[in-house]
């Protein structure tokens, strides 16, 4: 009787690497032309870069809200940090309009006063 000789052992060895495990699809080489998201203003029209801009947004509690870090969650529309735009958003039913629901003139105010203190520490 002979031993059974066990090739096996060493195949592992010399096999390859799996393969298509190495990126995502995505070139590692960096793009260098970020695309800078822009966004109308409800208030004068003005295509502006997201950044310059500040959401207003209707969060799920019907909120009437700013939204400095562009991330809460709720139906937004985008305003210059400018009270004047937003005036001019509320006159024309624009912001309204954008956000679907009627915007009481208190909120309205909340939120001049809001704009103006976002305005004040506002992050160059
Ligand atoms: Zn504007």
């Amino acid at each position: 009787m002979g031993e059974p000789k066990r090739s096996e052992d060493i195949k592992t060895e010399s096999s390859a690497l799996p393969a298509g495990k190495k990126s995502a699809g995505k070139s590692p080489s960096g793009r260098s032309n970020k695309k800078i998201p822009f966004r109308r203003c409800v208030g004068c029209g003005e295509s502006k870069p997201k950044k310059e801009l500040i959401r207003v947004v209707r969060t799920p509690e019907a909120d009437i809200i700013l939204d400095p870090t562009g991330k809460k969650s709720g139906r937004g529309a985008y305003l210059c940090r400018d009270k004047a735009c937003l005036r001019k958003a509320m006159k024309s039913k624009r912001l309204e309009r954008s956000l679907e629901t009627a915007i009481p003139a208190e909120v309205c105010e909340s939120l001049e006063r809001e704009l103006e203190k976002s305005d004040e520490n506002r992050e160059e």
